[in-house]
């Protein structure tokens, strides 16, 4: 029972808004709820794996947005060297965050339990949680963060032992060395599952499939410094010629970095019809030079290929099925007419965190969802919301959001530098609404 702020979810995004709510007057106790009991940590920063490392520089990943320094004068304090330029180990970042949750003292109140369904209750919010009694509040934060990624038809029917249900398995579910590894999707979360294995001293061949094939890029060894763009014609279209110009005479990564402060104004300036088009046939393509890997890890990637003990394919899933004890995996490659079989000892889905809320059954989302609290955003990435990140709907005056469920109306809304502001913003939108609504 609390007559003050839920935050559900404890993630980096849950954790910021914490701490943020904790410095303003008036808010009444705060309590973080966190179904995984990864308190500051969250899915990004929970790894205790040495080689998963921080995809942005250390000196772009303060997590308080008026302290650009904040993080380096930490790690000085530590002794540790404050390198803007190094891409820090993520369980470093973890105790970074831990520390600023940790500095709140008894401010924050931590529940470990899964939030199933939230309800207006009098003035205030209703939180149901899986396994204790509900929790009163005047207001709420969802920080509810990556959610697992989807998974292919008929991909539950297997065992989970040879197709994983998401990419984070425990360390009993790990394959033998020799065992050949698929890796559905080829992103910053497949890099993650190879790094992983190759610590536990994997030989086998891992497969990487996705549907273009593409690699992340890799980041320059020092940051890249901003060229000169062209006009910024709020036209997709124009946009693309604009940025393909530029590009053939700039690195495309200095490009796109230089463009990264507008992204958010570009992408909600796009008609909803130009929103979709880039997401069908862009987005791929984007992504690749957005969510680079840190150079180290892009070379040992690099030298895996080469030696062909990572392979791989471009294609779209047909159908999963268990053969023999293994998993045969039938799939279309690009631009071909016939099917190729991929034959291996265990599947692992590393396609990124599912986006649209439309399809998720997290019984929160749906609960929200099928309630008419909250409804979905521009093309179902996440939550629609005002500026302040207040959710749209009835629960407008007491129900906020930040993270992965504002994607749809902001488009960068995931990494530190972004979750940073929004947790300040949401913080303050919402001690102030309090303070009104105590005023009045
Ligand atoms: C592998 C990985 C690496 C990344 N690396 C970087 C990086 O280097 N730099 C960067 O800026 N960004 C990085 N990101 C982006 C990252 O998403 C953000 O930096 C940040 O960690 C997101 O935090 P979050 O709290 O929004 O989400 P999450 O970390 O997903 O945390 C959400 C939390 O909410 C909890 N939760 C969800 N639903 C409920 C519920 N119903 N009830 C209770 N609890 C619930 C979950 O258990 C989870 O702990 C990375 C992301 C991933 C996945």
């Amino acid at each position: 029972m609390t007559d003050g702020v839920v935050i559900l979810g404890g993630g980096a995004s849950g954790t910021l808004t914490a701490v943020a709510l904790s410095a303003l007057p008036d808010v009444g106790p705060l309590t973080l709820v966190d179904g995984a009991g990864a308190f500051a940590r969250g899915v990004a920063y929970s790894t205790e794996e040495p080689r998963h490392l921080l995809n942005v520089p250390a000196g772009r990943m303060s997590a308080l947005p008026d302290q650009p320094s904040h993080l380096l004068e930490w790690l000085a304090v530590r002794g540790e060297t404050p390198d803007p330029e190094a891409f820090l180990q993520r369980r470093l970042y973890g105790a970074y965050l831990g520390e600023l949750l940790g500095a709140t003292g008894s401010r924050v109140q931590q529940v470990v339990d899964h939030a199933v369904a939230l309800a207006p209750d009098g003035p205030g919010l209703r939180v149901d949680l899986a396994g204790r009694p509900s929790l009163r509040a005047r207001a709420a934060v969802l920080a509810l963060g990556n959610f697992p990624p989807e998974l292919p038809p008929g991909w539950t029917a297997l065992p989970s032992r040879l197709a994983w249900r998401t990419p984070w398995a425990s360390p009993e579910d790990w394959p033998a060395p020799e065992a050949e590894v698929l890796l559905l999707g080829a992103g910053l979360t497949a890099v993650d599952v190879v790094l992983s294995l190759l610590a536990r001293g994997h030989r086998g061949r891992i497969h990487l499939l996705s549907r273009r094939g593409l690699l992340p890029a890799t980041h320059p060894p020092r940051m890249l410094a901003a060229v000169p763009l062209g006009p910024r014609t709020p036209r997709l279209r124009a946009l693309l010629r604009m940025f393909r110009e530029t590009a053939r005479r700039e690195d495309s990564r200095a490009v796109l970095d230089t463009l990264r402060p507008e992204l958010g104004a570009l992408w909600r300036g796009l008609t909803h019809p130009e929103q979709r088009r880039f997401l069908r046939h862009l987005r791929p393509w984007f992504d690749v030079v957005r969510h680079r890997l840190p150079p180290e890890v892009g070379a040992r990637i690099g030298a895996l290929e080469a030696e062909g003990r990572l392979v791989r394919h471009a294609g779209r899933v047909v159908s999963i099925a268990e053969q023999d004890g293994r998993v045969a995996l039938r799939y279309r490659p690009r631009r071909a007419r016939t099917l190729a079989v991929l034959a291996v000892d265990v599947a692992v889905p590393t396609t990124g965190p599912a986006m649209d809320v439309r399809a998720l059954d997290d019984p929160l989302v749906r609960s929200l969802l099928d309630s008419g609290q909250a409804r979905p955003g521009p093309h179902g990435l996440g939550f629609a919301t005002a500026a302040d990140g207040a959710v749209l709907g009835p629960l407008r005056d007491r129900l906020w959001t930040l993270g992965g469920l504002r994607r749809g109306d902001l488009w960068e809304a995931t990494a530190i530098p972004e979750i940073r502001m929004q947790a300040r913003e949401v913080a303050e939108a919402l001690a102030g609404q309090l303070r009104t609504a105590g005023a009045g």
